[in-house]
This record gives C-alpha cells, structure tokens and sequence, in this order.
C-alpha cells in the first residue's frame, strides 16, 4: 500500500485522527521494523506508516489495519 496524495485513513472502521493535530489527511507508505537487530534479514516485522499531511507525525500499525478512507 502506498499512497502519495494525502487523504483521510480509517483504523478499524473509525476515522483516523493526528494525535497531534488533529488533521485528518495522511500519506501512506510500507515501512520495515527492525525487530530483530538487524537491518535486511528478512526476520524484521513490516508495518504501515501513515504520515500527518498537517504536522508529519508518523502513525505506525503493524497489524494492516489502516486503510484509505472511502470518501
Ligand atoms: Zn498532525
């Protein structure tokens, strides 16, 4: 999932929100956790991070449970 233009996310069924801002348009993108201490084994957890287009705080999900919003 990658997203360029920013627009509004839904976590579980509910509108996501900045916990900073408060704004409500994200971009989104696929990140690597190193979980496992190292960087490129292959053993590290994927995450889906989404970006506050208002303050570019980074939310970060590991369960796949972000989704772009129908408007
Ligand atoms: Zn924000």
């Amino acid at each position: 999932m990658s997203t360029r233009t920013p627009g509004r996310m839904e976590v579980a069924g509910r509108p996501l929100t900045c916990v900073v801002c408060g704004g409500d348009t994200f971009t989104s993108r696929t990140v690597t956790l190193i979980t496992s201490g190292v960087a490129n084994s292959g053993l590290n957890k994927r995450a889906d991070a989404v970006t506050c287009a208002g303050c570019g705080y980074i939310h970060q999900f590991v369960t796949g449970s972000v989704t772009p919003a129908a408007e």
